[in-house]
């Protein structure tokens, strides 16, 4: 039977992260490639998953057996807040119109990617896949928040009236290659990464916004992206999976800045802007459902550190192409 796995979001932070997995892993391992598998990275260029018609083309071009969904409008806290309904909009349309892609083509299996922002903002911790529809979201973030979470109605849904195989994954914060590393609409380690590059060469202050006390998980783009081929082959239920480091593993925005500032080696005036938001304060989520079912496979997460020196190297390397907005 061939396989042919479409990765949609295909050029971003987790798709190029999916990608270096597949082509670096020896084929037939558990996370490379299977023989007779072929694999399709797409982005936006390729097709415009906000239009019905674009993603029909897109699907009647490659006739995906698998999906994995990762294509979103994706953003930090500050871009969450600015643009809340384009947020909603956005990813309503491109998450409706590859489900029901999907289902017209008969597709076998189909992952969509959620995260924790999706998740109530008051709830008991640690978040697990049960809790997701348990109360509102964090204000800051409740567009992108319930665009997200609709992709769970749907999935039961198309479950339930069709018998579809659709699921979801929930990872927590990610970063890695490839990621979007503009100053103002990233997430923070990569938004950091940048303005902590700028710092050094400029020899101006690194400044960090918000007090540095909120919490968060961090998961390398190269070890979601082994759970998701994992999750692709293995996972065979509606409920979504967290895809995320142990609970334990929480650090806060001042101790990431700290191992940015130490794997950058900068050495100049570093501080916190207090008057940006803090959003959420934390979201720990548990990964005890993922632990029980990776048994065997060998599976490790990759050291914080190390993977953020491996970010940063790449940051370096590629920091004329890679997407830093306008450049100062
Ligand atoms: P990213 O680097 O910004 O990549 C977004 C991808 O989506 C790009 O390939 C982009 O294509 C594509 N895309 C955006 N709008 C599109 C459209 N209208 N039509 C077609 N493709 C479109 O984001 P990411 O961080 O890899 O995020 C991937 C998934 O992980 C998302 O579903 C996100 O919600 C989820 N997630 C991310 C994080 C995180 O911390 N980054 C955390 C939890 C969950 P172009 O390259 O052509 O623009
Ligand atoms: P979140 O986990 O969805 O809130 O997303 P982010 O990756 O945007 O992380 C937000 C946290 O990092 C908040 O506590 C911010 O105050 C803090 N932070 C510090 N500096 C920055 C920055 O330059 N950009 C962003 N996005 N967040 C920052």
């Amino acid at each position: 039977m061939s396989v042919r796995v479409l990765v949609t979001g295909g050029t971003g932070l987790v798709g190029q992260g999916i990608k270096y997995v597949i082509e670096t892993e020896p084929e037939n391992s558990t996370f490379g490639k299977q023989s007779g598998e072929e694999w399709f990275f797409i982005g936006s260029k390729e097709a415009d998953l906000k239009s019905q018609e674009q993603t029909m083309k897109l699907f009647e071009k490659y006739k995906p057996t698998h999906v994995i969904h990762l294509a979103a409008l994706v953003g930090g806290l500050f871009a969450n807040m600015a643009r809340k309904l384009d947020f909603l909009r956005d990813n309503l349309l491109i998450n409706d119109n590859v489900l029901h892609a999907a289902h017209e083509f008969k597709c076998k299996k189909v992952i969509s990617c959620l995260s924790t922002c999706v998740y109530p903002d008051k709830v008991e911790y640690p978040l697990d896949e049960t809790k997701i529809h348990q109360g509102l979201p964090h204000e800051s973030n409740f567009g992108y928040a319930h665009a997200k979470r609709l992709v769970d109605v749907q999935n039961h849904a198309y479950k339930d009236q069709y018998g579809d195989n659709f699921t979801s994954a929930i990872p927590t914060n990610v970063f890695g290659p490839h990621d979007n590393f503009d100053l103002e609409s990233a997430h923070v380690l990569p938004a950091l990464m940048h303005r902590c590059y700028l710092a050094q060469k400029n020899g101006t202050p690194f400044v960090v916004w918000g007090t540095g006390k909120p919490l968060r998980q961090f998961i390398y783009s190269r070890d979601l992206a082994k759970l998701f081929v994992w999750q692709l082959r293995n996972y065979e239920s509606v409920e979504p999976l967290i895809l995320s480091v142990g609970e334990d593993e929480e650090v806060s925005i001042k101790q990431a800045a700290d191992a940015l500032v130490s794997a950058m080696g900068f050495k100049g005036d570093y501080r916190f802007d207090e008057t940006k938001a803090d959003g959420q304060f934390r979201k720990p989520a548990s990964n005890k459902k993922l632990l029980g079912l990776l048994k065997g496979t060998g599976f490790q997460f990759t050291p914080f550190e190390k993977a953020l020196d491996e970010t940063v190297q790449w940051f370096r390397q590629n920091y004329e192409t890679a997407r830093t907005g306008k450049k100062q």
